[in-house]
């Protein structure tokens, strides 16, 4: 799940690596590390040197590292999401070899990580750090001195430098990996060598400059390059002297490749006077459905005709995205009149045999790189199966294997709490199903009165008092309850979600009529009980629920257009007819905001989590 970064070029590659990794830290912030090669020393054999942190890099204001004295112009670095071992300086990346000749990053798990390293053990491998990594660079060490025998014996002409020797150990080590992996290593002769499997790999240059950049992403080097080369599964990357080769990692092979425009300006993104990005983001979702709106009328009309046309139709996501998923499906049972489910990206294992060809799976994703729902695309694509993504990063692995593809344009989101990026899928949703109910203007006015609604809704000061009170209020508690049904199901469990990644407080979502089945036993005085409520055919069953509840000492807080009896708070938004649960996200959005603030947590980075998650 986390970010690498390497740099080739001619400014200082310490601080150069650390820029990157700082673009990169969505991807996980438990620990950082940098290696480079220092260049001032004047022997044969430059030094390698790492510095390793446990931390995250983009708090540290100035990047203050000893490498900066090092005259580097090669380096790597990696952000870190634990899988395998503690956050521990010893268990950040990059990991030395025991001769220091190397060090190696990596992105994944290796899943044979256990057999590998017993029997790397047996061989007399010494293991310092906890991670499935190291075995990684033990083994690489292995195949280096098997390899270095065989071609004595050899004397393999065409393999005349002990940079193919490594190059070739790499390669052969990498083949034994079990999992979705990319690695990336820096040696103290100079070269940069990668493998992707599964974990994304892009290539930047500055063609001008004669830079290169390699990266988890494009946005982390695209102010600085103008062309990228995305590596596909199964090669691998060596860069020797700003040189770059692309190889088959099974057949060793040279693979021609093509630099390609990055196609976009990265902007800095700025706070733009708000105290965190999430609340700013919060603030962008009528612009981002605005943006959606403004789209092709023909491409939903397309592809209204390919689900029409389609046997099955899933959705599929990951954490809030899955829920968008759910959401999307809601969408298409409800208006469109398909029989669409849903799917959780790390549990849809008994339906691959199920998928066929004339299929369709659609999967909306912020980074479009979510290791356990692409795994499921591949997996589905081979038999036939056509996938449509919705996906906020430009050039993502999930966009390329897409049949149809749909960008959010949501603009890139920041906080590591998704708001703006559910908010686009949703809407998505309830306008491609209003396309095949053949409804699309219809759609289309509700979207545009809706943006209104919440644009008008998150400038009115009293909205933001009234949840601040709230969440002040809810700080005290240790366990929150959310109630909805229909339209709103799904969006109190977005809430939940929201809620417990800005608080690390227990929410609990759950359909308002499954209550008295189980929940009900935790109601007692005082526990607090959100509800979302909208003007439909279900307000009548909601109201019931919350009769019983409070009737056990609940304390009602209501997201809802109108007021009742019942309710303690009372937190009034538009009715905004087919999309009032769209609305209702916002207030829940903004008291996760609220609460994380009063409990004193990082906000943008909440603990243990990471934006992209790129491990399964
Ligand atoms: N498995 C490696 C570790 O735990 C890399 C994790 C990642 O890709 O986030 O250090």
């Amino acid at each position: 799940m986390c970010g690498i970064f390497g740099y080739i070029g001619y400014q200082d590659a310490a601080k150069m690596v650390a820029i990157g990794l700082k673009r990169l830290e969505y991807r996980g912030y438990d620990s950082w590390g940098i290696a480079v090669i220092s260049e001032k020393l004047k022997v044969k054999s430059k030094k390698l040197f790492v510095e390793k942190q446990v931390g995250s890099i983009g708090d540290t204001k100035t990047f203050n590292s000893k490498l900066l004295t090092l005259n580097s112009s090669i380096g790597i670095g990696h952000t870190r999401w634990a899988t395998h071992g503690g956050v521990t300086k010893t268990n950040a990346h990059p990991h030395f070899s025991t001769d220091k000749s190397f060090a190696l990053a990596q992105n994944g798990i290796v899943e044979n990580y256990t057999e590998l390293k017993s029997s790397l053990s047996k061989k007399g491998y010494k293991f310092e750090t906890e991670t499935d990594t190291e075995v990684i660079v033990r083994l690489i060490e292995d195949k280096q001195s098997l390899r270095s025998k065989d071609l004595k014996q050899k004397l393999a002409s065409h393999l005349s430098s002990g940079n193919v020797n490594l190059k070739e150990a790499v390669r052969l080590a990498f083949l034994e990996l079990e999992g979705r992996n990319t690695i990336i290593l820096i040696s103290n002769d100079g070269q940069v060598i990668a493998c992707r499997n599964g974990s994304p790999l892009i290539i930047g240059k500055n063609f001008k400059t004669g830079e290169i950049y390699l990266s988890s992403d494009t946005l982390s080097f695209a102010p600085f390059a103008n062309k990228m080369l995305i590596i596909e599964n199964g090669q691998l990357v060596q860069i020797i002297d700003k040189n770059i080769t692309i190889s088959d990692l099974s057949s060793g092979k040279v693979i021609k490749n093509k630099f390609e425009d990055i196609g976009f300006e990265a902007e800095e993104v700025e706070r733009e006077g708000f105290p965190h990005f999430m609340v700013k983001e919060i603030y962008e979702s009528p612009y981002v459905i605005e943006q959606l709106v403004s789209k092709d009328r023909k491409t939903f009309e397309n592809f209204a005709k390919i689900i029409n046309e389609c046997a099955n139709v899933y959705t599929i996501g990951s954490g809030t995205i899955g829920v968008a998923a759910a959401q999307i499906a809601f969408y298409l049972r409800l208006y469109g009149k398909k029989k669409v489910i849903s799917l959780i990206g790390a549990d849809s294992v008994e339906y691959l045999p199920l998928f066929k060809k004339g299929d369709l799976i659609i999967a909306p994703s912020q980074s479009g790189e979510t290791a356990d729902v692409l795994e499921v695309l591949e997996k589905a694509k081979q038999k036939g199966v056509k996938i449509a993504s919705i996906v906020n990063m430009p050039g993502s692995s999930m966009t390329r294997l897409s049949d149809y593809k749909f960008m959010m344009q949501a603009g890139p989101e920041i906080c590591v709490m998704s708001t703006k990026a559910y908010i686009f899928p949703i809407a998505w949703g309830y306008l491609i199903s209003k396309t095949v109910q053949g409804k699309y203007d219809e759609g289309i006015k509700n979207l545009i009165t809706l943006a209104d609604e919440m644009d008008n809704w998150l400038k009115q000061n009293k909205n933001h008092k009234d949840i601040k009170f709230l969440a002040k209020k809810l700080a005290t508690k240790k366990d929150i309850f959310l109630l909805g049904k229909y339209q709103n199901f799904q969006i109190i469990r977005e809430g939940m979600v929201k809620l417990i990644e800005g608080t690390y407080k227990h929410a609990h979502a759950l359909p308002s009529g499954d209550l008295k089945h189980y929940v009900i036993t935790l109601i007692e005085k005082g526990v607090p009980v959100i509800v979302a409520i909208s003007e439909d055919i279900v307000k009548q069953d909601l109201l019931n629920s919350v009769h019983e509840v409070k009737a056990r000492g609940a304390d009602i807080i209501a997201i809802a257009p109108k007021n009742h009896s019942d309710y303690n708070t009372f937190i009034q938004v538009p009715d905004c007819g087919q999309v009032s649960a769209i609305m209702n996200v916002i207030p829940l959005q903004l008291l996760a905001y609220y609460m994380a603030v009063e409990l004193g947590n990082n906000v943008d980075k909440p603990r243990n989590i990471a934006k992209s998650v790129t491990v399964k």
